[in-house]
């Protein structure tokens, strides 16, 4: 049994110190010219000083969690409990440095395996106690933070020691996993059989499989792999009504596909405790390059040629100009000016920057898929930077979050969202978003960073993901990205965009998820609940919970 168990304190994602984080100073100047940022840097608050109430948890409910779990296993220390207070938004993160209170569970609960999971949700129900499923604990949207609801204690559930590979099938190239197993152990555990999952979010690092599948998880290399929803053969789910085993063939008429259900479900109507997941063997030859291309539309429309004509690289990524010029200036090793001039040289007025990782299982593949892709791009007249600006885009592909701290230490109000739009209205959409962000959180004729790209393309649409970057108010920093997170999901919603392409409902976009699929939609979902989880133990606040209305 894994015993790693993480006590993330910090508000941030790793305790790694600033000089390993990959923010070089001459980033943070450029920052500051650009953005107007102070120089105070403003660290994160140890969590001794951060205000935990007591646990709520009764004697009986304890002592019952203790019986199916074991002492060691129920966890009602301090720092155990603000480990489990909330997710990695930024929200969240600022919540952890002191900003506004904590949501943290009266005590985390850590299961050996599905059976004492299904135990737990019946003492659960039996002693009326909401329970929060936790993976990785690296949700954006709220989806972990510990709301009780109408119930007078809550519990983190923690799914870590369900981390084991459970069985490979080579022949029908599926594996079985526990739902607690972390991105990189289940890639390491593949491994030894030749097998990848191929899902590298950027949250690899911490995300595990069963928060992958009930967020509908969309990783890098999207392209090639898929999302982790199509990778899902079959779920196994503890209910408070009983298991669930679904799925487990590879296609069926057997009415509709329930496991889509599940797929997605944000832990309200169970726990995922096993996952059967379709795997493929790992590649043999690695190869990312980086080219640029002129203008954004003309850049989103050499995607689009890409994806409706099947020549997608595994990974295909464009930044728009803004997140390109972020990009240059970040990598440090670059040089910039010269880099600049030699885009300028060459004609590019409004340089986007175009990732393509293509990971197959021979040098031939290789070269077949590369060239079907070039020949496509061809007439869009790219720029090709070589090898080394998609080998530096792969090194630092897991860095965004250690950036992060860095950049929240530094005063700085950073934060992300994503959605998804067809073709025709992807242009559109992104206008809006980007207008939505820049009038929120402009101040004093500052105009914050609003970068923007693509990572996710297909036949008929791409994904959109956002990323902000704007010196933090001292008096009111989390009203601050709230008011344009409200606008950036207005925008999205009258834009025909989706409230979220891979990040989820949780807490956050929930006010939003009714204009998504009707209130006929709403009243579908809360009735699998009802019948699924009748005492609303289960995640509380979330998806369909008690959303608080558009505004
Ligand atoms: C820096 C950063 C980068 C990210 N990049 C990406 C990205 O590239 N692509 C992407 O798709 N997402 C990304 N995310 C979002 C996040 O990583 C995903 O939502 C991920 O799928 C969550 O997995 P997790 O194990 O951390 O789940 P958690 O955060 O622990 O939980 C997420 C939700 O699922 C519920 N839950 C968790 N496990 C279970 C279970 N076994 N059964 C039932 N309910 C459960 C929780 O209660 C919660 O509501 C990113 C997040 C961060 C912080």
């Amino acid at each position: 049994m894994n015993q790693r168990i993480d006590h993330t304190l910090r508000g941030s994602w790793t305790s790694a110190p600033a000089a390993e984080a990959h923010l070089p100073p001459h980033a943070l100047r450029w920052l500051r010219t650009r953005t107007g940022l102070g120089t105070a840097i403003t660290p994160a608050a140890p969590g001794s000083v951060l205000a935990v109430g007591d646990s709520q948890l009764g004697a009986g409910a304890r002592a019952a969690l203790v019986d199916v779990v074991g002492e060691a296993q129920v966890l009602v220390d301090r720092d155990s409990r603000l480990g489990r207070a909330g997710g990695l938004s930024y929200v969240d993160l600022m919540r952890r440095r002191g900003a506004g209170e904590l949501d943290v569970p009266d005590a985390v609960v850590l299961p050996a395996d599905p059976e004492q999971v299904q135990r737990v949700l019946e003492v659960c129900v039996e002693h009326d106690i909401a329970v929060v499923p936790f993976g990785g604990g690296t949700s954006v949207v709220g989806g972990v933070n510990a709301l009780r609801g109408n119930k007078s204690a809550v519990i983190s559930l923690d799914l870590v020691h369900l981390d084991q590979l459970v069985s490979v099938d080579p022949i029908s190239r599926t594996a079985v996993f526990r739902a607690g197993v972390r991105a990189p152990d289940a890639e390491r555990l593949l491994a030894a059989h030749g097998f990848t999952l191929g899902h590298f979010p950027q949250s690899f690092e911490r995300a595990t499989l069963g928060g992958f599948a009930v967020t509908r998880s969309s990783g890098q290399a999207s392209a090639g792999y898929g999302r982790f929803e199509e990778m899902v053969i079959g779920v196994r789910m503890a209910t408070p009504q009983g298991e669930m085993r679904l799925g487990g063939v590879p296609a069926s008429a057997a009415g509709p596909d329930l496991k889509r259900l599940v797929i997605g479900s944000e832990g309200l109507f169970g726990v995922v405790t096993e996952l059967t997941l379709r795997v493929r063997p790992a590649p043999r030859v690695k190869h990312y390059e980086g080219f640029v291309l002129d203008g954004w539309e003309r850049a989103a429309d050499a995607v689009r040629e890409l994806a409706q004509g099947k020549a997608l690289a595994d990974v295909t990524r464009l930044s728009d100009v803004d997140e390109t010029e972020v990009s240059f200036e970040l990598s440090g090793g670059w040089k910039v000016k010269a880099l600049k001039a030699y885009l300028r040289a060459r004609g590019v007025a409004e340089p986007c920057m175009l990732v393509l990782g293509w990971e197959t299982g021979s040098p031939r593949e290789l070269a077949t898929r590369r060239a079907a892709a070039l020949s496509k791009l061809k007439r869009f007249r790219p720029v090709a930077l070589g090898r080394a600006l998609g080998e530096t885009w792969r090194k630092g592909r897991f860095n965004g979050p250690r950036q992060r701290d860095v950049l929240l230490d530094a005063g700085v109000c950073v934060e992300t969202l994503e959605t998804a739009a067809t073709w025709n209205d992807l242009t559109a959409l992104r206008t809006a978003v980007r207008g939505a962000l820049i009038d929120s959180l402009g101040a004093q004729g500052k105009s914050p960073v609003v970068m923007c790209h693509i990572s996710h393309a297909y036949e008929t649409g791409a994904s959109l993901y956002f990323t902000t970057l704007n010196p933090r108010s001292a008096e009111d920093p989390l009203g601050q990205w709230q008011r344009a997170k409200v606008a950036a999901c207005e925008a999205i919603v009258r834009h025909s965009g989706t409230i979220s392409h891979h990040h989820a409902v949780g807490v956050d976009h929930a006010p939003w998820l009714g204009a998504e699929i009707g209130d006929l939609g709403l009243e579908v979902l809360r009735a699998v609940k009802q019948r699924l989880d009748p005492t609303g133990v289960l995640n509380p606040g979330k998806l369909v919970g008690d959303a608080k209305p558009r505004p």
